[in-house]
């Protein structure tokens, strides 16, 4: 089922049982603040999610009320753990928000895909 935008935080969802220790992952990265962790039905060669540790519904509710602190921490996380993850020649950061989006999982979470050249953007019809 896709997320609602505004529906509340969910603390049984997969990625707060993650955070948690309740469900194993393959961390990549992590600090106070960020949890990166390989996807578990990857896209493209490199495909890693990093998730703030704060209960942040999706990046709408991440903006409206996460601290200046976590924000910084959460895209320098990005910027390190895409630096640290031999994805010199290029990624991509998607950040699926809400049922248009087919956002599935109510934690936020950004994509990083690389490891091959990822072709144009694409927007299904
Ligand atoms: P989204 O559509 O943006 O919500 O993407 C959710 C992502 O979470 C998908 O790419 C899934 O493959 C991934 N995913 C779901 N469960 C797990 C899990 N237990 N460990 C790692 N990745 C997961």
């Amino acid at each position: 089922m896709t997320v609602d935008i505004h529906q509340p935080y969910d603390d049984d969802n997969i990625f707060a049982r993650i955070l948690r220790g309740e469900i194993p992952c393959k961390k990549v990265y992590e600090n106070d603040h960020v949890l990166a962790f390989h996807d578990i039905n990857p896209q493209a060669p490199v495909h890693i999610l990093v998730v703030p540790k704060g209960r942040y519904v999706s990046w709408d509710d991440f903006s409206i009320k996460a601290s200046d602190q976590e924000m910084a921490a959460f895209v320098r996380a990005v910027g390190e753990i895409s630096r640290d993850s031999s994805l010199n020649k290029g990624y991509r950061l998607i950040v699926n928000c809400g049922h248009d989006a087919d956002q599935l999982v109510p934690h936020l979470h950004i994509h990083i895909l690389g490891g091959k050249v990822l072709g144009a953007h694409l927007v299904q019809s």
